[in-house]
């Protein structure tokens, strides 16, 4: 799962407006922007960290990528950094897709919400040694963590039952309830089946993760 992002010449231009110290070029795969990133609290800007967020083109929108290039945030996973290649954990995709319902997010949205938030959330965790917007793990824990707030549980057999009923066109109340209860869907999640099917569209669901590695 990836998170994507829609960009258009208005867009580019707001983003100019709105960062002036992130510069733009162009890369083979899309886009760069490098420069200071502003960390704004109570609508000042109390810090800043020197960034590069490229943008590599991909079938649905634009694919972000962001790195602190100032040597300020130490490459490991306890600071929300992938070691691997050093890109910024910026929330969980499959959260960031169920929140806009599978649409692409703005470049500005992505940078005003889940990138701010990332460089806020260290500027504090630098200072207090705590992270002020709870602290998610990442990859597989991290999506267990949020199958579990979505589903309430972290049985992968369950997570993949609630899949299979979000992915289907229609659902019928004499299916096995996704719970794993062993009742019929109506007369057991009924309601909160219906509920998660409005939260998430079918074509949202078909792109979720399995999340089939199972629980630790
Ligand atoms: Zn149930």
């Amino acid at each position: 799962v990836e998170v994507v992002l829609g960009l258009h010449r208005e867009e580019i231009e707001r983003v100019r407006a709105a960062y002036p110290c992130l510069l733009w070029s162009e890369t083979v795969a899309g886009h760069a922007l490098e420069g200071s990133f502003p960390v704004l609290h109570g609508g000042k800007e109390i810090d800043a960290f020197s960034v590069r967020i490229e943008l590599a083109k991909g079938t649905r929108g634009f694919v972000p990528r962001v790195l602190e290039v100032g040597g300020r945030i130490p490459r490991i996973a306890d600071r929300h950094v992938y070691e691997s290649d050093g890109t910024a954990c910026i929330g969980l995709p499959e959260e960031l897709l169920v929140a806009t319902r599978g649409e692409p997010l703005t470049l500005s949205d992505f940078l005003d919400g889940p990138v701010r938030s990332f460089f806020l959330a260290q500027a504090i965790f630098e200072c207090e040694g705590i992270w002020p917007f709870g602290d998610r793990r990442h990859g597989d824990d991290g999506l267990h963590d949020f199958y579990e707030e979505t589903f309430g549980s972290r049985n992968p057999i369950v997570i993949g039952a609630y899949l299979k009923v979000l992915r289907s066109r229609s659902v019928r109340g004499h299916w096995p309830c996704p719970c794993g209860s062993g009742y019929r869907i109506r007369s057991c999640h009924l309601s909160e089946v219906a509920a998660m099917r409005r939260r998430i569209p079918c074509a949202v669901a078909r792109r979720l993760s399995p999340g089939q590695t199972g629980p630790q």
